[in-house]
């Protein structure tokens, strides 16, 4: 018997470091790992050399070792977000190395596995290298909170923004602690009363922080496309004539980011004013540029101007009449914002982490103790067994270490959150069963072409009805869904029963409709509740318009131009920064 010990992938990291040789048949993904092996070797070495060595000696053998002095140093100088990363990153190092030097002073002699403890114990940090000023003749910056109870002669409330103030979200503490208040106090507990309490909340810190001032209150708002004032604003300063508020326009930053930018705004707005000796100020500012741009500063040099660019290709994404593969899931992401769609395809939503990593686990689960993974049961019935709810846990726990989670109560949140889905899907299995439905496959392949489409996916589960028709069922493991009155066009159950008619699991099989089921936080107790049923396309006043948006939708996958859709899908959307209707994108317009 062969005994396999899982190991979570930080432990098997850990191992490689520890023993460098392990990470020799990797490339450049693991230069990371060999830097810190790197680092812990020529610590452990300076140990068994000196094995009295202080903990300035360790570290700086550590931080020789780890060559990162002159990468760190030169992005420092460039300025921007990895400038002040590197600014960061050196003044840590600095305040360990004065860490040690202290704790030196304090207990001369003492090792570096002591300064190790003393460094951990620490709950709060000791020290700064930040010079501190003195704090009588010092601006106070404080919440709401911290200011109730005191005064001082000038006082600035700044960014009373709407969304932010009143910030009416409904939020609660890890604890739950305020339902307990709620409770004591005989106070109703409901949406509208708990939205209630927070907009009394916002006003009363309201009251709090415009009334800390003796002699002077500013208050300040950003009016922008982005940004708008509060309707807070109105009631600290009336305009009681109607006039409209003024503005200030607000100066360039005083930051290295701030001056290029200015600089660069100058010379885009008047490139034709532009000479080499000129001494207007686009003239002057794309001199100052090109010294900047001399030394480094990010941004400074035109060939970095994304708006400079042009179109690296307006080519077709897929040439010709070439198949375009099509996922019912897919679908789904494409109709909602079709640029968010192609950069997620191509890597932009990074790995699945979390919930998604979870959500995979379970469905695997799911998969493996619910039906035989094959496709040649279609059309017979193999089901009927009830599911062992005890061989579900079993197998969740044989895959568990997979996510590498950390322990603690984390993590026993999260597994308490997988057990509910698998607790729901037992729930499934049976209500589908008493309803008649017999489940004839899990994990099952498909393949169909339409048009263009060559639509490919793995479908969860597939169930016969006792007419013989086929429903295809989606698990569903987030904690959102569809509205109600999406799901009858809902383009991945559409997807999958144009499949079904098109013979993909078997000729003559009609579709009796598809569902997506919520195993997740979008599900509920009541398990008819969290099944999501379309009913068959043949009842739809339309029926061919799954078929419509399949073939319509591949030839728009296939082309060269991607839109942009703004939507509720905005708020969680991984590739913010690349979309250039998206504040943090709007660089690339
Ligand atoms: S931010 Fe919104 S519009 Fe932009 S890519 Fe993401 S989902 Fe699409």
């Amino acid at each position: 018997m062969v005994c396999v010990a899982m190991r979570s992938p930080d432990n098997l990291l850990a191992r490689a470091i520890v023993a460098p040789g392990r990470l020799l048949p990797f490339g450049s993904e693991a230069d990371g790992a060999r830097r810190i092996a790197a680092m812990l070797s020529a610590a452990t070495s300076l140990l068994r050399r000196r094995p009295t060595a202080g903990a300035a000696d360790v570290l700086w053998a550590l931080w020789s070792s780890a060559k990162v002095a002159d990468s760190w140093r030169d992005a420092a100088l460039a300025g921007g977000r990895a400038g002040a990363r590197a600014d960061r990153d050196l003044d840590a190092v600095l305040e360990l190395f004065a860490a040690a030097e202290t704790l030196a002073e304090r207990l001369p002699g003492s090792s570096a596995a002591a300064f190790v403890t003393h460094v951990t114990a620490q709950e709060l940090a000791a020290d700064s290298v930040t010079v501190r000023s003195s704090t009588s003749e010092c601006v106070s910056v404080l919440t709401p909170h911290a200011a109730a109870g005191r005064e001082w002669r000038h006082v600035a409330v700044v960014g009373l923004q709407e969304g932010a103030w009143p910030d009416l979200r409904l939020r609660g503490s890890l604890l739950g602690s305020e339902h307990l208040v709620d409770l004591l106090a005989g106070r109703e507990r409901s949406v509208h009363a708990a939205q209630t309490a927070i907009r009394h909340d916002e006003a009363r810190l309201l009251h709090v922080a415009v009334t800390r001032s003796r002699e002077r209150l500013i208050v300040t708002a950003v009016q922008s496309d982005d940004e708008q004032p509060s309707a807070y604003l109105d009631v600290v300063e009336p305009r009681l004539s109607g006039d409209a508020r003024p503005f200030t326009e607000v100066e360039r930053p005083l930051t290295l980011v701030g001056a290029v930018g200015a600089l660069r705004r100058e010379v885009v707005t008047s490139p034709t004013s532009m000479t080499s000796e000129g001494t207007g100020a686009p003239s002057r500012a794309a001199r100052t540029l090109a010294v900047l741009a001399d030394h480094g500063v990010r941004g400074a040099a035109p060939e970095t101007w994304w708006g400079l660019r042009s179109l690296t290709t307006a080519a077709p994404r897929v040439a010709g009449d070439t198949p375009v593969a099509v996922s019912p899931s897919g679908l789904v992401d494409f109709g909602k914002c079709q640029l968010r769609w192609l950069l997620t395809r191509v890597g932009g939503d990074g790995p699945s982490v979390g919930a998604a990593a979870i959500g995979t686990l379970v469905h695997e689960v799911i998969a493996d103790a619910d039906a035989p993974v094959d496709d040649s049961v279609i059309g017979q019935e193999t089901g009927g067994e009830p599911v062992d709810r005890g061989r579900l846990s079993e197998a969740l726990d044989a895959r568990w270490a997979r996510l590498g989670l950390d322990g603690g109560w984390r993590e026993r949140a999260k597994r308490a959150d997988a057990e509910a889905m698998l607790d729901r899907a037992v729930t499934y299995f049976s209500a589908a069963s008493q309803d008649g439905w017999v489940r004839v496959g899990a994990e099952v392949s498909l393949r169909h072409t339409l048009g263009r489409a060559e639509i490919r996916g793995v479908v969860d589960r597939v169930e016969a009805g006792a007419d013989g028709r086929l429903r295809i069922i989606d698990f569903k493991t987030g904690s959102s869904k569809p509205r109600l009155d999406e799901v009858a066009r809902h383009a991945q159950l559409g997807c999958y029963q144009v499949v079904v008619a098109g013979g993909a699991f078997g000729d003559g099989l009609e579709s009796a409709g598809a569902a997506l089921v919520q195993l997740g936080k979008a599900g509920t107790g009541q398990i008819a509740r969290s099944v999501q049923a379309q009913p068959p396309l043949a009842a739809d006043d339309d029926p061919q318009w799954a078929e419509r948006l399949i073939i319509e939708s591949a030839d728009v996958m296939a082309g060269a131009q991607f839109q942009a859709r703004v939507g509720d899908s905005c708020r969680t959307c991984p590739v913010r920064t690349s979309c250039p209707v998206a504040p943090e994108g709007v660089v690339l317009q």
